[in-house]
């Protein structure tokens, strides 16, 4: 799958104009988010850096991750982060039925304790939305940083999400073994940057 384009496609923001693509409130404030953790691999990592930097960020956690790194999640909570629910197996939204999705983020709630939520892909059809915005608050990205493409360098990732961020954006990298090398290399310098600017980070909520 090719993702040149960094955005999510506008047809997407028209259909649900009711998730959260970006927090617009003028102030120069950006979202950090970590999706699909957490990850012995990258999470302690993440959260290491966080913490010598001084940054909150928001992890969406997959439900089956969390039971297994339940030390990791813990940590999460602990160093001040927020998080989120991205279903207990990391489905597909669009290759499910509503029943089978909405019982996924369920069973996911169980293991994590918020009331944010993003699909795995991006991908949910409007009936699964439906369902989970009576509990939830889902909050897409309006910057992609294809962390996890293998045919991009370290430096392209960070350069073209440089190029994206405006005020109240939402990032997203992931914490999983395929994205480690780009997001470690930008992760850092990203920051570095956005402080310099006068950015602030801010947790989703
Ligand atoms: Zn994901």
């Amino acid at each position: 799958m090719k993702l040149r384009c960094l955005r999510p496609p506008g047809i997407l923001k028209i259909l649900f104009p009711n998730f959260v693509w970006r927090y617009n409130s003028g102030l120069k404030k950006v979202y950090l988010t970590f999706d699909d953790g957490p990850i012995p691999e990258s999470t302690p990592w993440t959260l290491e850096l966080l913490k010598e930097k001084n940054v909150k960020a928001t992890f969406f956690c997959v439900g089956d991750n969390v039971k297994k790194y339940p030390q990791l999640y813990r940590q999460i909570i602990k160093e001040g982060h927020a998080v989120g629910n991205h279903t207990f197996n990391h489905l597909r939204g669009w290759s499910q039925n509503t029943l089978n999705y909405v019982e996924n983020v369920i069973l996911a709630s169980d293991f994590i304790d918020s009331k944010l939520f993003r699909p795995p892909y991006g991908l949910i059809k409007r009936a699964q939305a439906k369902h989970l915005l009576a509990e939830y608050k889902i909050v897409m990205w309006d910057v992609l940083s294809g962390d996890y493409r293998q045919d991009i360098t370290p430096e392209r990732c960070y350069r073209d999400v440089m190029k994206k961020i405006r005020p109240g954006s939402i990032l997203l990298f992931h914490n999983h073994v395929k994205a480690d090398k780009n997001m470690r290399y930008t992760i850092p310098r990203l920051i570095d940057d956005l402080h310099e600017k006068g950015y602030e980070f801010e947790i989703c909520e």
